[in-house]
C-alpha cells in the first residue's frame, strides 16, 4: 500500500556539471526529472535511495530544436505536453507526439519527460510490490507461475524475468532510429535507440543502458523518417491512465501505392520494444490490400511463447500490426 515516503536529502542543481557531481558524490544517488516513475517506487518504500538529485530545473536540458539533417534534438526533460505540442514534433514526427499523448493524463504529461519516459522502471505487479524476484535480486520469477497474474507481460525474450518494456514513446524511438545522448565520467557519448533498451539476458535489473552516474541529456531524432506516413495505437483496458496491453508504431516511405520502406515496432510485448522485422520484410514493396494484411497477420507474432494468461496479446498484436498497414491505404 502506498505510504508516506522515506526521508532523503534533495538535492536541486541548475547544471549538468552539478548533477554529475552530485552523482559522483553518492553511491545511491538518484535522478528524477518529472518523478512520475520515482516517487511511486518512493511512496511504496520498495526503493529507498538516501539521496535524490533533481535535474528538473535544469535548464540547458530542456527544449526542442532542429537539426541541420532535418531532424529534432529533444532535452531529455522536455515534458510530454511540450513534445506533444510542439508543431515541429507534429509536423515532422507524427508517430512520437501520437505517442506521447498517450501517455498516461494530461497531468502526469505536464511533468513526466520524454528522458524519463523511456527511461522508467517497467510495471511487472510483483516487481513493483516489492517482491525478491530476479530483476530486485532475487532467485526467481513470480509472474511465471501456473497462477501467477501474468496477462501484462511478455511473449517474447524472455530470460528469467518476463516483465515488459511500459513506455508509449520508446516504440518510436527505435522506429525513428533516434540516439540517446548521455554524459558519462564526464564525456558525451551516443548510444542509439536499439542499444539503449535492454533486455534481461543483458542486466536483468536495468530496463536502459543508463548506468549510474549517467546523465542522459537529449535524444537525437534524425531527419531519415521526418515526413513520411506515421502511425501509433495503443490498446489498453482503459483508453486513459493506463499502460499498453500492445501498442504498435510505424513509419513508412511509400513509393506510389506501393510501400517503399517500413519501420514498425511493438511495445508491451518483450522487454524492450520489439521490432517487427519479418512485417518489414513482407510488406517492403508491397502495395498494401487484404491480401498483404493477411500476410502481416501470419508473421506479425512469430516465436511468441505466450505465459498463461497473455494469449490475447498475440491475435491483438496481429491484428495492430495489420491495421497499422491498412492505414497506408
Ligand atoms: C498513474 C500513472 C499512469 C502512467 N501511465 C503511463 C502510460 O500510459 N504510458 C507510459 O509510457 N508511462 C506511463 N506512466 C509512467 C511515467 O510516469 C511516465 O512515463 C513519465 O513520463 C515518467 O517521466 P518522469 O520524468 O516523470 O520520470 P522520473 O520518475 O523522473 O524518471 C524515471 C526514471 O528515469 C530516470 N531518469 C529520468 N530522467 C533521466 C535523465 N535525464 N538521465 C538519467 N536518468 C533519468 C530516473 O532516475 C528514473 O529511474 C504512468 C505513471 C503513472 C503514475
Amino acid at each position: 500500500m502506498s505510504d508516506v515516503m522515506h526521508n532523503f536529502e534533495l538535492y536541486q542543481p541548475d547544471s549538468v556539471q552539478g548533477a554529475a557531481d552530485l552523482l559522483g558524490e553518492f553511491e545511491d544517488a538518484w535522478i528524477i526529472a518529472g518523478a512520475k516513475d520515482s516517487l511511486g517506487w518512493f511512496k511504496d518504500r520498495v526503493k529507498q535511495p538516501s539521496v535524490v538529485v533533481d535535474i528538473g530545473g535544469i535548464a540547458e536540458l530542456s527544449g526542442i530544436e532542429e537539426t541541420e539533417d532535418g531532424g529534432l534534438y529533444i532535452g531529455a526533460t522536455t515534458t510530454l505536453t511540450d513534445v506533444v505540442e510542439n508543431p515541429l514534433v507534429s509536423e515532422r514526427f507524427p508517430v512520437l507526439s501520437l505517442s506521447a499523448s498517450k501517455v498516461a493524463s494530461p497531468q502526469i504529461r505536464n511533468a513526466g519527460t520524454i528522458g524519463g519516459n523511456i527511461s522508467q522502471d517497467t510495471r511487472c505487479v510483483y516487481y513493483r510490490s516489492g517482491f525478491p524476484c530476479y530483476r530486485a535480486e532475487g532467485n526467481t520469477c513470480y509472474a511465471n507461475t501456473p497462477t501467477a497474474m501474468n496477462r501484462d507481460h511478455a511473449l517474447f525474450e524472455v530470460s528469467r524475468c518476463v516483465a515488459v518494456t511500459p513506455s508509449d514513446t520508446a516504440p518510436a524511438m527505435v522506429a525513428l532510429d533516434a540516439s540517446m545522448v548521455i554524459r558519462r565520467k564526464g564525456e558525451d557519448i551516443e548510444v542509439p535507440a536499439s542499444e539503449y533498451f535492454i533486455g534481461p539476458e543483458i542486466d536483468i535489473t536495468r530496463m536502459t543502458a543508463l548506468e549510474h552516474g549517467d546523465i542522459l541529456l537529449g535524444i537525437r531524432i534524425p531527419g531519415t523518417w521526418a515526413s513520411a506516413r506515421h502511425y501509433f495505437e495503443k490498446a489498453a483496458d482503459r483508453n486513459t491512465w493506463d499502460f499498453a496491453l500492445v501498442s504498435i508504431t510505424m513509419v513508412a516511405k511509400m513509393a506510389g501505392n506501393a510501400i517503399e520502406d517500413a519501420a514498425m515496432v511493438c511495445g508491451g510485448v518483450q522487454c524492450t520494444p520489439r521490432r517487427l522485422t519479418e512485417v518489414e520484410d513482407v510488406i517492403r514493396g508491397e502495395v498494401p490490400g487484404p491480401e498483404v494484411e493477411t500476410l502481416v497477420r501470419r508473421v506479425a507474432s512469430r516465436g511468441a511463447q505466450p505465459l498463461n494468461f497473455n494469449h490475447f496479446k498475440i491475435p491483438l498484436m496481429e491484428s495492430l500490426a495489420a491495421r497499422a498497414v491498412r492505414s497506408l491505404t
